[in-house]
């Protein structure tokens, strides 16, 4: 039995956890099979407080997690499978395993969105990738196409011009949703050439991704980097928690002892930093809650 089950183990579950153990509630963060969130896909990363000459996402999550762990933190690296919220205490399942508390923080973050064409998953790997942060290397003089208009696109398309020949951005509409800054640093790039008013409709090979189909004509490249945004990850919480037309998770259910934060109900801000803030904000929500049924500790 645990005062306090976080689920994720992002900035805003990690955060949560620094709080929640500080104040001596028995945490558990049940942190995925793969742990950290988004920042472990991250080279650099220039605009979280604190670290003047920046820090790599990777690292920024090691230290939050060794700081976690310091606190007191309990945390196991496997996903969550089921979880039965109609009851107190909860019941949150990693296989067969059922793990109980008294309240329960979901911080599971979102996922790439994908374009959807069926040679698109195929080629995954293969010259599809939505991390160029990932992949960026296997691309050493070659042509890639980048699709979508904010500041992941942007991020990505520059990313990519350290290895890449030539570099494509590919937007459906006229005019980029990045920030002005971005869209600037993209513009003045000289490897960097955007088309606007295009949609891709196909991907092109095999084995290996060899070209794209648009509706402004085919595309000979080598790779293909999807960054249009991002799904929010509530798929295990669809009946358990009130989510909204988009799928992400609404904050306002207290009431059960469930504290939301970061990007699973995020889709405006989806920085690290305001991630790690509504950690901290459903960690000391969680506390008070605990404390009003006086369960803290039982
Ligand atoms: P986003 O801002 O939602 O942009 C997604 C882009 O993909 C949009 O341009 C959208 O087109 C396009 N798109 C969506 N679905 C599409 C589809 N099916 N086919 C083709 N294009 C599609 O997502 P994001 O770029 O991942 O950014 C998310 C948030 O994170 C933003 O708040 C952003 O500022 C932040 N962010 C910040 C940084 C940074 O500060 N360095 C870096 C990355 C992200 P439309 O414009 O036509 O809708």
């Amino acid at each position: 039995m645990y005062d306090v089950i976080i689920i994720g183990s992002g900035p805003a579950g990690l955060t949560a956890g620094i709080y929640t153990a500080r104040a001596n509630l028995k945490t558990l963060c049940i942190a995925g099979n793969i742990w950290g969130g988004q920042l472990m896909q991250t080279t650099l990363v220039e605009n979280y407080p604190g670290f003047p000459e920046g820090i790599q996402g990777p690292d920024l999550m090691l230290n939050m997690r060794k700081q976690a762990e310091k606190m007191g933190v309990e945390i196991i690296d496997q996903d969550v499978t089921r979880v039965d919220f109609s009851k107190l205490p909860h019941e949150v399942y990693v296989s067969d395993v059922s793990y109980e508390s008294h309240a329960t923080i979901i911080a599971t973050g979102a996922e790439f969105k994908w374009l959807g064409f069926p040679n698109e998953q195929k080629l995954i790997g293969r010259g599809v990738s939505a991390c160029a942060t990932c992949d960026a290397a296997f691309f050493k003089d070659k042509k890639v196409v980048v699709v979508g208009g904010g500041d992941s696109a942007m991020e990505e398309a520059l990313y990519l011009t350290k290895f890449a020949s030539e570099v494509i951005v590919i937007h459906r509409r006229d005019v980029f949703r990045a920030s002005h800054i971005m869209q600037e640093r993209v513009r003045a790039h000289p490897k960097i050439k955007i088309m606007f008013n295009t949609v891709v409709t196909d991907v092109l090979g095999e084995n290996k991704v060899e070209g794209i189909v648009t509706t402004t004509g085919n595309i000979v490249c080598d790779g293909l980097f999807v960054a249009i945004g991002h799904t929010p990850a509530t798929k295990i919480f669809e009946n358990q928690i009130k989510l909204d037309a988009k799928g992400y998770a609404l904050r306002e259910q207290e009431a059960r002892g469930i504290f939301i934060a970061g990007d699973v109900h995020d889709h405006k801000y989806r920085q690290a930093i305001t991630a790690a803030g509504y950690g901290c904000e459903a960690a000391l929500d969680a506390e008070r809650y605990l404390s009003e049924n006086s369960q803290h500790g039982s």
